[in-house]
């Protein structure tokens, strides 16, 4: 079983190289954000409660998304293996996390994460939000404030999994195509 995190700050491709990297290693792709979008777009009490949070940039309280996403991974038992976008994102999410695949016994292979600067961010958000709908994508404060929070409580995720020898970056730079390539190659590399 593989179970990778793809982590990097919001608008640095996760959502689209995970799209790839679950046909290639064929996984199940958990999106947080996704997950939140779809308890939104159909008005249940989750998604309404997340709705403040996500139109703020700030992150949806650790007991909500938590439950959410392991109800996620317990709807999955025939899964080789997971590809976890947007999540973990607090230190106690990443220990929520270890403790249910621990159980599975099925841990966390790697993090990877994808590196791109604050200003190529911004404008890729905006340029995103021309066209996703996202009301988080439209607002520069709104996207400045998603990375702030991004470097003061997720940033410690990174050192998290560091510290158990499984943390690792590229270049979130590039082709879709090559950002693909170094993934791969390093995934593919993992003893
Ligand atoms: P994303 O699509 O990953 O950029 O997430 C969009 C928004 O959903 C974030 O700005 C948060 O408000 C919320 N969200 C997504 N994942 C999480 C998470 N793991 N913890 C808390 N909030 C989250």
């Amino acid at each position: 079983m593989i179970n990778l995190i793809l982590f990097g700050p919001p608008g640095s491709g996760k959502g689209t190289q995970a799209a790839k990297l679950v046909d290639h290693f064929n996984l199940v792709h958990i999106s947080t954000g996704d997950l939140f979008r779809y308890e939104m777009g159909n008005n249940t009490p989750l998604g309404l409660e997340a709705k403040s949070y996500m139109a703020k940039g700030q992150l949806v309280p650790d007991s909500v998304t938590i439950g959410m996403l392991k109800n996620k991974v317990d709807q999955h038992p025939e899964a080789q293996g997971f590809i976890f976008d947007g999540f973990p994102r607090t230190i106690p999410q990443a220990e929520a996390l270890d403790q249910l695949l621990n159980g599975m016994k099925a841990p966390i292979t790697a993090l990877v994460k994808l590196d791109v600067g604050d200003e190529e961010i911004v404008q890729r958000i905006l340029g995103r939000g021309a066209t996703s709908g996202r009301t988080d994508d439209n607002d520069e404060s709104v996207i400045r404030k998603r990375i702030d929070v991004y470097k003061s409580e997720t940033t410690p995720v990174y050192d998290f999994y560091d510290e158990q020898g499984k943390s690792h970056s590229v270049s979130g730079t590039g082709t879709i195509e090559e950002i693909f390539d170094r993934l791969t190659t390093l995934i593919e590399g993992l003893s």
